[in-house]
């Protein structure tokens, strides 16, 4: 790993290194076509920059503290982001954080709403929706809140929809882009999903 980022030139370095310690040939990994592979950046700035009072650690965008944030847990159906640079795509991969106290205020609110119910002879399931206090370390919010501006070291806006560098961006928002420019440069984008 070169500054968390894991490049696509040592992927075939580390496929062969793992494959010998594979006992059974069904469970090594298959070398592709060089051109296939992407750099990957790990967005992890706990682990990156650790120090004793863990400022670093990602803050909740919900409450803006991170004094009860830890880490959730490595997404298994979602492991990383890709992102549209303006010549080659590459990867991000990051894990979801989870915010103890806005998680114990959603569960207080849901069984405060619940007991309400019942006291009315009504029956009230609420779903917990834990986007109320789980956040990926990406999240634009966040971000903002790392110290000394550590944030923007997270070289990309991720939204919803889609993802691009943040070279991308500012060449959007030029001033010397005109709006032609502007919307090939997004069709660009979008056929490269
Ligand atoms: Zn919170």
């Amino acid at each position: 790993m070169n500054d968390w980022w894991i490049r696509k030139d040592s992927y075939l370095w580390f496929i062969r290194k793992y494959n010998k310690t594979r006992e059974k040939k069904e469970d090594e990994l298959d070398e592709e076509y060089k051109a296939y592979y992407r750099d990957v950046l790990v967005w992890l700035p706990d682990v990156r920059w650790q120090t004793p009072d863990e400022r670093y650690k990602p803050c909740c965008p919900n409450c803006k503290s991170n004094a009860r944030v830890g880490p959730h847990c490595f997404r298994d159906n979602h492991s990383g982001r890709v992102i549209v640079d303006l010549t080659e795509t590459y990867y991000t991969v990051s894990r979801r954080y989870i915010c103890h106290a806005c998680e114990d205020h959603t569960k207080k609110a849901k069984a405060d709403f619940e007991a309400a119910a019942k006291e009315q002879n009504l029956t009230a399931i609420v779903d917990l929706d834990d986007s109320k206090y789980t956040f990926m370390g990406w999240n634009q919010s966040s971000l903002a809140l790392l110290p000394y501006n550590k944030g923007s070291k997270f070289p990309a806006f991720l939204t919803h929809v889609m993802s691009h560098h943040a070279s991308v961006g500012f060449y959007l928002t030029s001033p010397f882009s005109g709006v032609k420019l502007h919307a090939q440069t997004y069709i660009i984008i979008w056929e490269q999903y």
